[in-house]
């Protein structure tokens, strides 16, 4: 049931051109419309967090495998990471790939890691690079960024992408900073949702860490309070799904990169993530795939 109402969202979106099929389920080229929808509601989010002093940051969407190595990725989210491997061999090696895949052999087996694993949310190859330059101030530190995610989840749910835009704000400093900041953009994110005449819940969620450990691991961040996720309907009114997500990492990030304050205190980390093609397909299952008819209201909203 839910599945037919997700495939027919999926399918009136490759049929308006909005989203461009590529073969692959959760890989979408997007037209100029989608885009459009994207910049306007980065251009809202600039308005609510731009007069905040954030240091902007972009990354590329690849990062340096070492740093993912020491982020425990592979110890929580096996199941959704996606490496970089290329081709090392000599013209031997290239004669006996090119047989591979000419008599439809699996030619990508001797494919050998590169230093760059495909970033899977925007503040993961921020930590080590502040930490590298020493010290936070006392009044903490603050971070715009944003970047293509990679997460091996394929799925006709046209919310839930491989390769999709997170928008994140970053904050370093006490326990008290930190959760403040992650407080302030609940209340912002809600606003900014109201205004572009979205209906959001906001709930307690957690990581969907791998295997059994990792339900242990999930119930200690829901018990925490650590995640809250803002939701809205969008392939299911009885599911709706996360399209920001509020994050406080306690010390853990801070102890495992060395992240200190100028006392020598751990600092306390937290983010906050927008989900940019979420936020769009929210927008478009709501007010309907035509941005030009949408209500007077939420077109002002997003282009003034
Ligand atoms: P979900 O519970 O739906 O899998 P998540 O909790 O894994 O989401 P986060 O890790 O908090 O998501 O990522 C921050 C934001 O990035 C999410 O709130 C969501 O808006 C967006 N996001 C996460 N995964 C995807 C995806 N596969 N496709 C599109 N957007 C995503
Ligand atoms: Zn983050
Ligand atoms: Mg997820």
């Amino acid at each position: 049931m839910v599945m037919d109402i997700q495939t027919s969202f999926l399918d009136r979106l490759f049929e308006s051109g909005l989203l461009i099929d590529t073969g692959v389920d959760g890989l979408y080229g997007r037209s100029a419309q989608f885009e459009d929808v994207i910049a306007a509601f980065e251009r809202l989010i600039d308005r609510f967090g731009g007069a905040d002093g954030a240091e902007v940051i972009r990354f590329p969407s690849g990062m340096n495998r070492a740093f993912f190595e020491t982020s425990g990725y592979m110890k929580s989210f096996p199941q959704l990471a996606g490496t970089v491997h290329s081709f090392c061999g000599n013209e031997l090696d290239h004669m006996s790939l090119l047989k591979c895949m000419e008599v439809g052999e699996d030619w990508t087996k001797d494919q050998e890691a590169t230093d760059i694993v495909l970033t899977p949310a925007a503040c993961y190859p921020l930590y080590p690079t502040v930490a590298k330059r020493g010290p936070l101030p006392e009044s903490g530190a603050l971070f715009d960024l944003q970047s293509y995610c990679f997460r091996h989840e394929p799925s006709k749910d046209p919310a839930r992408q491989q390769l999709f835009r997170m928008r994140e704000y970053v904050c370093m400093g006490t326990a008290k900073h930190v959760t403040d900041f992650r407080q302030s953009w609940m209340s912002r994110g809600v606003e900014m949702m109201t205004a572009v005449g979205l209906e959001i819940t906001i709930d307690v969620a957690n990581d969907p860490f791998f295997g059994r450990a990792g339900k242990m691991l999930a119930n200690n961040q829901r018990d925490q309070k650590l995640k809250f996720e803002l939701l809205i309907p969008i392939t299911s009114s009885a599911k709706p799904t996360a399209c920001m997500s509020f994050n406080y990492h306690q010390d853990a990030f801070g102890a495992k990169w060395g992240l200190n304050l100028e006392d020598g205190s751990v600092a306390h980390t937290a983010c906050v993530g927008f989900g940019l093609e979420r936020i769009a397909l929210a927008l478009l299952h709501h007010h309907g795939l035509n941005t030009v008819a949408w209500p007077e209201s939420v077109r002002k909203a997003l282009w003034g």
